[in-house]
């Protein structure tokens, strides 16, 4: 969704989607009840709600991308590649597995089909609006709005780690310390933080990525017990005082 023209935030939302189109479907392997109780412990519920209930309140509109589709449709935050280190759990750009480590593909499964009609399309449409508002604002500010469980998952590769109530997952190249900061100060109610525990990093474009340091970048994962009823329940108050805060983080760096 558009925002203001002098905008340079950009508030992106890979995995609040539940949508999976039947051709798609019809190549996952779950029954109708275990792929909805995998959604259920995915998807990172309502974050689009967040996302838009936040730019709402800010004076100058961030811009929003926001993935309409599952996560188990594509992943567009892993590399299409080898480069992926969640391949090793079937967990690449195209998943073959669940979260609990079941089949979710056919150990055959040709992702090139998926990564042709979705990732790719995606990643475009994403470096499009990230050169745009470079274009006409000078830089571009990538926040990436996520969730994460209270309870670790079996694929999880660093879940041993301390579980914040706001993970905060920065980029040495990207990520500059006073966003950090920032984010810091306008999440501080929230209970504790931490840095990269137990997600690391943060999207950016892969154009872009390790090279145009006018992009900076930080990821948002809020532990669900912040706002919802877990799993895949529906959100509360919390998620108007995370809304709150989110936009004095946009209002901050506009
Ligand atoms: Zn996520």
């Amino acid at each position: 969704m558009r925002g203001d023209a002098d905008s340079p935030v950009i508030l992106h939302v890979p995995h609040s989607a539940t949508a999976i189109p039947a051709a798609v479907r019809a190549g996952i392997l779950l029954g109708d009840r275990a792929l909805d109780a995998e959604l259920d412990r995915i998807t990172d519920a309502h974050t689009a709600r967040l996302a838009a209930l936040a730019a709402a309140q800010c004076h100058s509109s961030p811009w929003q991308f926001v993935n309409r589709l599952s996560r188990l449709v594509v992943d567009p935050e892993r590399f299409p590649d080898e480069r992926e280190q969640m391949l090793a759990v079937g967990m690449g750009a195209v998943y073959t597995r669940t979260t609990h480590g079941d089949a979710l593909r056919p150990p055959d499964f040709d992702p090139a089909p998926l990564l042709e009609s979705y990732f790719h399309p995606y990643a475009r449409a994403m470096s499009e609006v990230v050169a745009d508002r470079l274009a006409v604002t000078g830089r571009a500010v990538i926040i990436d709005v996520h969730s994460y469980p209270t309870r670790r998952l079996p694929y999880e590769l660093h879940g041993d780690a301390p579980r914040p109530a706001i993970c905060l997952g920065v980029d040495e190249f990207h990520t500059p310390p006073e966003l950090t900061a920032l984010a810091e100060s306008v999440f501080a109610d929230f209970g504790e933080r931490g840095i990269n525990t137990p997600f690391v990093g943060t999207y950016v474009p892969l154009d872009r990525y390790g090279i145009d340091s006018r992009v900076s970048a930080l990821m948002i994962e809020i532990r669900r017990d912040s706002y919802m009823t877990e799993p895949g329940g529906v959100p509360g108050p919390g998620l108007e005082r995370l809304a709150r805060a989110l936009s004095g983080l946009v209002e901050a760096l506009a």
